[in-house]
């Protein structure tokens, strides 16, 4: 019997000719994955072990961008998530139960924080904000139920950087696990693992992506056993990421290295120069000579990113530095950073007890694609007409 076109468009003979090759990655959705037979029919998660069985816990596209990442990072495996916050909430959720203590820096992202004080306690895990300046220091916050230490190097905001080294061999004497988030390198300028770290993630949001039109993070582990726990709790709590977004990071990730390049040069120009204007107090970017962290970080990394703060004097206003934010030209104001476009936030910024307390003074500038000396005109003309000549 002929079938009807209702089933048609569902079963078509159409046949598309075979052997199509291109550059692009190709984008594989799908909720249902199909099986060869009723006796393969499998809901485990682990794709590299039974082959697909279900979107879920990644299609080719997903898996691609995991492989790709996990090659960069040097790492076992590497699972993505729908966001670099997703993949913190992750590593929290897969490792930590009830009676467990961590260690997080102080300067930590600030929904990092936020997680362990609303949402972790309410579970019964216990934290400590250290401060990120602790390095071997850390052997003394370490107490018996402790199980993993969190590293943000540098520091949101404060750009602090962290002696990762000192404090990785600290918590492994203890059993202690460590966990980085290494946004702010791209996953290439820190090598975690080489480092000491167990558990790196980064929000691929940032330099991965590349365009801020994407939402994404990493995990990757550098044992299987750590592996399975991460895998396992993904599962249920059912966060995959869109094949997609996922199509558009492993674009983001071809032209990485020449962004970088671009925007390492280009940031590092643009902090000289503020450091040099009489309205700035401090320019916190650690690849800068005689910032803060700038030893660590020349003994660590290989490279720096984009965003960094801007410190103004004491006696800039709240107006004013408001003021200067709202007249730059070419730098919008947003969250986020890693893209083509240059951002400034300001802050409001009062750190925790003992930490510096910048207040209004302190602004946050992603240097994007844009003309360098462009910008560097965008800022004066903005500083001249803010605080007069
Ligand atoms: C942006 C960011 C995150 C979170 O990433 P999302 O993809 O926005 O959830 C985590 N850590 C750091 C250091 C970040 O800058």
């Amino acid at each position: 019997m002929a079938k009807s076109w209702k089933t048609r468009l569902i079963h078509s003979d159409v046949r598309v000719p075979q052997g199509y090759r291109s550059l692009a990655s190709p984008v594989f959705r799908g909720s249902t994955t199909l099986f060869p037979d009723a006796a393969s029919v499998d809901d485990s998660w682990d794709q590299y072990e039974v082959g697909y069985t279900y979107g879920l816990y990644g299609t080719p596209t997903t898996l691609e961008l995991a492989g790709k990442i996990c090659e960069l990072e040097k790492g076992y495996r590497t699972i993505v998530t729908p966001g670099g916050q997703g993949a913190i909430s992750l590593i929290n959720l897969a490792l930590l139960k009830s009676g467990d203590h961590i260690l997080i820096p102080e300067n930590v992202y600030t929904p990092n924080r936020q997680l362990a004080r609303n949402v972790l306690r309410r579970f019964g895990v216990e934290t400590t904000f250290y401060p990120p300046e602790v390095g071997a220091g850390i052997k003394d916050l370490l107490r018996e139920n402790t199980r993993l230490v969190w590293c943000e190097s540098p520091g949101s905001i404060t750009m602090e950087v962290e002696d990762v080294p000192a404090i990785a061999e600290a918590a492994h004497a203890r059993g202690v696990l460590v966990a980085l988030d290494n946004t702010w390198a791209a996953g290439v300028y820190f090598d975690a693992f080489a480092h000491g770290v167990d558990i790196n993630m980064q929000a691929l949001t940032k330099y991965v992506g590349g365009h801020s039109d994407v939402l994404l993070g990493s995990v990757t582990v550098k044992d299987s056993k750590l592996y399975q726990q991460l895998g396992a709790t993904q599962q249920l709590l059912g966060s995959a990421a869109s094949p997609d977004d996922c199509s558009l990071a492993l674009r983001g990730m071809r032209t990485m290295a020449v962004r970088l390049h671009h925007i390492e040069a280009s940031a590092l120009q643009i902090a000289r120069y503020l450091a040099a204007r009489s309205e700035i107090d401090l320019v916190l970017h650690p690849g800068l000579e005689g910032s803060p962290g700038h030893e660590l970080w020349k003994r660590d990394f290989t490279g720096s990113a984009g965003v960094f703060p801007i410190v103004f004097k004491p006696q800039a206003t709240k107006a004013e530095v408001l003021a200067f934010v709202d007249g730059l030209e070419l730098f919008e104001i947003g969250y986020s950073w890693g893209g083509v476009t240059s951002l400034a936030v300001a802050y409001d910024f009062h750190g925790s007890k003992g930490r510096p307390d910048y207040g209004h003074r302190i602004v946050r500038l992603n240097i994007g694609l844009e003309d360098t000396a462009d910008l560097i005109d965008d800022l004066e003309r903005c500083l001249g007409q803010v605080w007069g000549k």
